[in-house]
């Protein structure tokens, strides 16, 4: 298959059907960009493209703004700052090396859940049971429990204003508004 290349010296761009690898030469320029080399060459990536960076951002603004956030509760609760200290996340990871950015927890609760799993069993619930379970919150003994408990919380308490709903909500036949 053919794709094209950029040679990192001229900075051409070349076609090249890479079926059998990569060119050792450029057809351009020929200087020698083959990738060959020793196997005790030390290689140091490197990381910091715009896109890692930004990912590398978007970590650091979590971490930054936690401890933004550790102050503002403090503040509210009129306490040091170090009583929020929990509120403060500082072990993001921002490498690309797991699946999530946090730390995988572990608990008593994770370790029955893995066990269980372990063992060929079902833990938490799918898609397909999440489905289930939604359609027969409409239908059964008691329809829209959780919607009716919250409309009685809501009508033995003051209406104070509407804050901005999405529109699924908004636009939901059975919704009706407070205010
Ligand atoms: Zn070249």
């Amino acid at each position: 298959m053919a794709i094209l290349l950029k040679c990192p010296a001229c900075r051409e761009k070349f076609k090249y059907d890479v079926t059998d690898g990569w060119p050792d030469a450029c057809p351009i320029c020929h200087t020698n960009i083959s990738n060959k080399r020793d196997d005790d060459d030390v290689v140091v990536p490197n990381i910091l493209s715009f896109k890692t960076k930004n990912n590398d951002k978007v970590a650091r603004d979590i971490m930054n703004g936690s401890e933004t956030r550790a102050e503002l509760a403090a503040g509210m609760a009129g306490v040091p700052v170090a009583e929020m200290s929990g509120l403060k996340i500082t072990d993001l990871n921002d490498r690309n090396d797991a699946l999530f950015a946090t730390k995988d927890i572990v608990n008593p609760v994770t370790q029955q859940m893995d066990m269980i799993k372990a063992r060929g069993g079902q833990v938490g619930f799918g898609a397909t049971q999440a489905a289930e379970f939604a359609a027969n919150a409409h239908t059964n003994v008691e329809p829209y429990a959780g919607a009716r408990a919250r409309n009685r919380i809501q009508n033995a308490l003051r209406p104070i204003g509407q804050a901005p709903l999405p529109r699924e909500i908004a636009d939901n036949p059975n919704y009706r508004s407070r205010v």
